[in-house]
């Protein structure tokens, strides 16, 4: 695709500069706010500003990285900036790095720059509603052009929730059936962009490096094996599509969670995340590989209905209020999860003794990025399957590790896997012990990530415990010393969740979800009876295995 000679033409520039401003979209193509802002500009202020929250160390966090992210994003994202400025310098520009609290930096920025539009792609996350507000006040308040383009998504999740009648669609289909076809077009590709201008006192950076940020080599053993940036991700996304027959054969969720040499799925979330791939463009290569072959496979199973899943959610998240809570969020079940530390802390930490649920906790510190199905194991485990553990404490801590971060996606995920929301048949809990074995019988995914097992024989890599204590010597991995007995007893564990969730379940329908702190207060005083009452008892013998 090349520009329509009128769009960039040099002698066609008026006397005014615009400010790009960069969070996600983080890309060249299909950027309709960076084509706007190049349109009849003097100069064009590329900026991106780095919100110490996000990016500097903190180094009471409990893992490596930020006040908010891992170690593994922040990495990812610093590649993608780096990728940004050298594609930007290819067009004559360069990236413009500032510190500070984004909405003063930008304020600072318009106030003293040659500024008339001020350009930025349309955020739906709470976070940057909050920040582009005080951006557009004042911005309008002085006089500056906003141009903030809905491009992150295929389609905007406002016109969805109009279409509705005001109310996101709660269901996939009822979703599809309000989408439709989506009707954008690809923004044009750039040959080249106007001067960066004046910067005045401004001091600007280099895109920093980690060590600039204040980490040090010791803050993480292993880094994500995925690099961050826009040409990864092209390069990523034409690996992926030129095994047509994979494309049309895709059908998720069939795939294999523990294939992590060359993992199941595209590994493209990352890129999305943080806009390094546009959606759409995404959409249009995979509509275009479908022209070309004979059958495909449809939503939602097809790779195209995974790109819609993540339009629902997003449509979703951005028309419910509370949306990243239980309190106060309509569409979540109201239920009493306990918020047992010691439990979270070893889900966390990869102590939980289920070697499946472990590896996926390793993978997710290690690499940021897990399968869709393995996402499932932890996140029933943690919540309705075995631990009872409020899905809020999961959410975040998938969202401070993972790379591909998403706030609308990790939400809507944890709704559903906790059975809040969505999807409501809590009695199907995956195990933790045969559901990996079915994909993995000899256990290769827990060898590499849990590598004190290595030796351990296929019979037991599952489940440990139950080997003999010579196989155990054997295999250099004594059971309750070297890797943990399992946290609970998961027959035992799986079959109390169900219980509870039958009973949370008929308090929500009794009272038609208006379920108060006290109500809640109650069921949960009425579980600890009924499990003190038990024999053996497994609150005790729980707190007992995770000493
Ligand atoms: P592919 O299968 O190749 O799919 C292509 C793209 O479709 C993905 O990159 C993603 O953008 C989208 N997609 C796929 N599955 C889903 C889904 N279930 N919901 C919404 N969009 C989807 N995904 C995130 O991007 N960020 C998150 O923070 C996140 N948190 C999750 C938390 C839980 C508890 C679970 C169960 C899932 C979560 N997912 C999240 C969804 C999903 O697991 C990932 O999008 C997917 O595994 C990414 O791998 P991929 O790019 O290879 O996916």
């Amino acid at each position: 695709m090349k520009p329509p000679l009128s769009l960039l033409n040099p002698s066609m520039l008026s006397g005014s500069g615009s400010l790009m401003w960069f969070r996600k979209g983080l890309r060249v193509h299909d950027n309709p706010a960076l084509e706007y802002a190049s349109r009849g500009s003097t100069c064009v202020y590329p900026l991106f500003v780095i919100d110490p929250h996000y990016m500097v160390l903190d180094p009471n966090a409990y893992s490596p990285g930020s006040t908010r992210a891992g170690i593994n994003r922040i990495r990812f994202l610093l590649e993608s900036l780096a990728d940004l400025d050298s594609s930007l310098k290819k067009l004559g520009s360069r990236l413009l790095v500032l510190k500070g609290e984004p909405s003063e930096v930008l304020i600072r920025c318009l106030n003293e720059w040659d500024v008339r539009k001020l350009c930025f792609e349309y955020d739906t996350d709470p976070y940057y509603q909050a920040l582009d507000d005080k951006a557009k006040n004042y911005a309008s308040a002085a006089g500056i052009e906003v141009f903030s383009p809905v491009s992150h998504t295929i389609f905007d999740p406002a016109d969805i929730i109009e279409k509705n009648g005001g109310r996101p669609p709660l269901s996939y289909q009822s979703f599809l059936k309000l989408a439709g076809e989506p009707s954008f077009s690809l923004s044009v590709e750039l040959s080249w962009m106007p001067p960066v201008g004046d910067v005045g006192r401004c001091e600007i950076l280099q895109v920093p490096t980690l060590k600039e940020l204040g980490y040090v080599e010791k803050h993480q053993d292993e880094f994500t094996p995925f690099r961050g940036g826009e040409s990864e991700a092209l390069r990523r996304l034409r690996e992926s599509l030129s095994d047509k027959e994979w494309v049309a054969n895709f059908e998720k969720p069939k795939g294999d969670p523990s294939a992590y040499i060359k993992p199941a799925t595209t590994v493209l979330s990352p890129y999305l995340k943080f806009g390094c791939l546009s959606s759409r463009y995404f959409y249009q290569c995979l509509k275009d590989v479908y022209k070309n072959v004979k059958r495909h496979t449809s939503p939602p199973v097809s790779l195209v209905g995974q790109l819609l899943w993540r339009e629902f959610f997003y449509t979703v998240a951005f028309g419910t209020p509370n949306f990243d809570e239980m309190k106060g969020n309509k569409i979540c079940k109201q239920i009493p999860w306990n918020d047992d530390d010691k439990l979270l802390a070893a889900w966390r930490e990869a102590r939980t003794g289920y070697p499946w649920i472990d590896a996926i906790m390793v993978q997710l510190r290690k690499w940021g990025w897990m399968h869709h199905l393995a996402r499932h194991s932890v996140a029933c485990f943690l919540t309705r399957g075995d631990l009872f553990v409020h899905w809020e404490k999961g959410r975040d801590i998938f969202e401070r590790l993972l790379i591909d971060s998403d706030w609308a996606i990790n939400n809507g995920n944890w709704l559903w896997l906790s059975c809040s929301s969505f999807f409501y048949q809590y009695n199907r809990i995956y195990s933790p012990i045969s559901f990996g074995r079915k994909y993995d019988p000899n256990g290769n995914y827990i060898r590499h990530f849990l590598p004190i097992l290595k030796d351990m024989p296929k019979e037991y890599i599952y489940e440990p415990w139950t080997a003999p204590l010579s196989v155990q010597s054997k295999a250099k991995c004594i059971i309750g010393r070297d890797y943990p007995k399992p946290v609970v007893l998961h027959d035992t564990a799986s079959n109390e969740c169900r219980k509870k969730m039958g009973q949370a379940y008929a308090l929500n329908q009794r009272l038609n979800g208006r379920v108060s702190e006290e109500d809640l207060r109650k069921l949960r005083r009425k579980f600890d009876e009924d499990e003190d009452k038990q024999e053996p008892k497994p609150r005790r013998q729980r707190q007992k295995l995770i000493k």
